[in-house]
């Protein structure tokens, strides 16, 4: 498929954060997402906020990510991509 070559973007990394820290991601993916991190600062950042986000709620519950906080940090991605 033509999407197994094309890079991933920062909305998809986004949504793959989750799957992503509970190492659920199948390995193709998880390639594509750390190929992305090594070319995206921004994404770095992103990740290291929602590690310590994540570091300061306890854990994972139900193996997701509360909407809400995710909206947040939705919301600084977006002004930092602006
Ligand atoms: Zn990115």
């Amino acid at each position: 498929m033509a999407t197994h070559s094309r890079e991933m973007s920062c909305k998809e990394l986004v949504e793959l954060l989750t799957e992503y820290l509970e190492e659920t991601l199948p390995p193709q993916d998880k390639a594509r997402f750390e190929e992305h991190l090594a070319i995206c600062p921004g994404c770095r950042t992103y990740l290291d906020q929602m590690r310590t986000t994540i570091g300061a709620l306890g854990r994972l519950q139900e193996g997701s990510i509360p909407s809400q906080v995710k909206e947040d940090l939705l919301g600084v991605f977006r002004a930092w991509k602006a």
